[in-house]
């Protein structure tokens, strides 16, 4: 990996949620996840949903997007009230969403209406921050016009503290809120099933036991992103933990420098007139990242005895003169992000992110089960595959043993077709929170296909197991397109192009393999398919490869590249499972014979 990264520990945000989620409960608050600061990364929202999160919160329709497209089902609230010509996806994509005024909530009323649905919305009360908010004297009339629109309900009230204003929640204004709730809901009668106090910053009065009661709801991103670091600055909450999101950077110069600038001094290039004291000859790092790239006042080193200096577009100067350990060129030196940092290092394409698990992941045994259907059934004993799996030194378990079935087993599943691929990833999923899916295939299979059973045809498996042709797709969200690659692809009928367009999978076609190279394709669909999940399934049929003399793999990639893949994917030890489809007794001799020595090289099988 070279260039700034962000690595964000997915281990640590489900723990945070946790401790958050927990908390609150016990004092009757259901907590809202707060995804902004990552940008709406679905890997995030998945972590912070297993933490017991009941919802999401985002600010802003590109990241709720990516949320859906991920199959995240969980309610979202939308965080900012929306310009008026985009109440229509306000209404389309979001469970409820805080407003504050009228004339946006007519429109959204009258759009949902005309969809045929109720929208929830929650106002928001301005107690004194000065940021978005109803003026209490306001609030009732507010609510009674409200009351007559059709196409809303007001589910909550809420308010918005520690933002524009720097006001600290209190149990004076948070009672207020409770107040004016109870008011609501004596004088318009209707009763609200929010009562929202805030954010990160009203868990201090949680903990304090000073929250009023009667709010049920806070919307928490910072506590469980970054553990609290700027709400709970003077007493930290010992339970949460910092550093879920590191930013990386390499080290491109160190040098012995005096710590005084030379020469007549003006402006530097962003207009301003530094002042260096002068500490003598230093030792001095350049990191390659710089305010195009993050809020450069933000960020804190985390290694021992370094400092920032200061940083221009592309070039931060630390001093490591005291560093322990010493810092050298090509080193990689971290970084504490503040809460502005996050966001805009997030927001920068020039820095990468790696979602990731702190956990070690159990490593894969050598234990593999054989599942296979009929027709690919006798295929597989022909040929011996367990034999030869066997003497690749696995544990070949029967299918039947599921319940001695180990932590870390493999799974190979062979099909007469690529339906196969559906029970397959089924099965994996639902021993996983989260996968990649590499397919190796000519075909897209993303077609609407169903048969007169209903189930997907095979040439409609993917769309199936991306939750197209179903409300919810079985395999959603442990699957996210996000982490979806196909390889080899020769074909897409004009319908499957477009999808693909607009879908968020990875598609290398056979024309970027031939340009790019199978090593390096092979690496950019690894690294995909594992950023944020605990592995990867592989489901190949072999018309991906051309095998000379047969037709149907015309035009494929080679088998040396077909090879090449699998090798690589042996060595990344991330794939869990694979699936295996065209295996029937009419299949080419050759082919077959072909098809499972890929297979044995998916498996780790080397020539020495
Ligand atoms: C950003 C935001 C939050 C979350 O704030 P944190 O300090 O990250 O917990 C809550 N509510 C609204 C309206 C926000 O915009």
């Amino acid at each position: 990996m070279s260039g700034p990264e962000v690595a964000i520990d997915l281990g640590r945000i489900e723990r945070n949620a946790r401790v958050v989620a927990a908390r609150c409960a016990e004092a009757g608050v259901k907590v809202f996840g707060v995804t902004k600061g990552t940008c709406g990364m679905p890997q995030v929202a998945r972590a912070m949903l297993r933490g017991g999160v009941v919802g999401l919160a985002e600010s802003r329709f590109e990241n709720i997007r990516r949320l859906r497209d991920s199959g995240i089902a969980a309610p979202i609230m939308l965080l900012r009230s929306p310009p008026v010509a985009r109440a229509e996806e306000v209404v389309r994509s979001v469970d409820i969403s805080l407003q504050s005024e009228l004339a946006i909530i007519r429109e959204i009323s009258r759009i949902a209406e005309r969809m045929g649905k109720v929208h929830d919305i929650m106002l928001m009360v301005d107690l004194g921050d000065l940021r978005e908010g109803i003026w209490p004297n306001d609030l009732l009339p507010t609510v009674e016009q409200t009351l007559e629109l059709k196409g809303v309900r007001i589910a909550g009230i809420g308010t918005n503290l520690g933002c524009f204003g720097a006001i600290m929640p209190t149990p004076d204004n948070l009672g207020q809120l409770v107040a004016h709730a109870y008011k609501i809901e004596r004088l318009a009668g209707i009763s609200l099933d929010f009562v929202s106090g805030g954010a990160s910053s009203s868990l201090q009065l949680l903990l304090d036991g000073t929250l009023p009661a009667g709010i049920n709801n806070l919307r928490v991103g910072e506590a469980i992103l970054q553990g609290g670091i700027e709400t709970f600055r003077e007493q930290p909450w010992e339970a949460l933990e910092f550093d879920a999101c590191r930013l990386t950077a390499d080290v491109i110069e160190v040098k012995k420098k005096p710590s005084r600038p030379i020469g007549q001094s003006g402006y530097d290039a962003f207009g301003n007139q530094p002042y260096f004291p002068d500490e003598g000859d230093r030792l001095r790092a350049i990191a390659n990242i710089g305010r195009e790239d993050v809020l450069v006042e933000g960020l804190t080193p985390i290694h021992k005895g370094t400092r920032v200096l200061g940083a221009s577009s592309d070039h931060l100067v630390m001093d490591v003169n005291d560093a322990d350990p010493p810092v050298g060129v090509g080193d990689r030196v971290s970084f504490r992000m503040s809460y502005g940092a996050m966001l805009s290092a997030m927001t920068s394409e020039y820095v990468e992110k790696v979602p990731m698990h702190d956990v070690e992941i159990a490593p894969r045994r050598k234990m593999v089960q054989i599942v296979a259907d009929r027709r690919a059934a006798a295929v597989l004993a022909k040929q011996g595959v367990g034999a030869r799996l066997e003497a690749m030194e696995y544990d070949v378990v029967e299918p039947g043993d599921a319940a001695r079935l180990p932590a870390g087993l493999m799974r190979l599943s062979a099909g007469g077709d690529r339906r196969i691929a559906l029970s397959a990833l089924a099965a994996t999923v639902g021993e996983t929170h989260s996968l990649g899916l590499i397919r190796i295939d000519s075909r897209a299979a993303l077609e609407m296909q169903r048969d007169a059973a209903g189930a997907a045809m095979e040439n409609s498996v993917l769309s199936q197991a991306l939750g197209r042709m179903d409300e919810k797709g079985p395999l959603q969200p442990q699957l996210s397109p996000e982490n979806v690659v196909l390889l080899g692809l020769r074909e897409a009928s004009p319908a499957e192009a477009a999808v693909l367009k607009q879908s968020r999978v990875t598609v290398f076609t056979m024309a970027d393999i031939d340009a790019m190279g199978m090593r390096d394709v092979m690496r950019e669909a690894i690294r995909i398919a594992t950023r944020g999940t605990v592995g990867f399934h592989v489901s190949y049929t072999p018309a991906a490869t051309e095998i000379s003399g047969w037709a149907e793999g015309s035009g494929g990639m080679t088998v040396r590249e077909t090879h090449q893949a699998m090798e690589l994917i042996a060595l990344s030890a991330g794939m869990i499972s694979m699936d295996v489809s065209g295996l029937t007794a009419s299949l080419d001799e050759r082919v077959t014979a072909e098809t499972l020595s890929f297979v044995m090289s998916a498996f780790g099988k080397r020539i020495l």
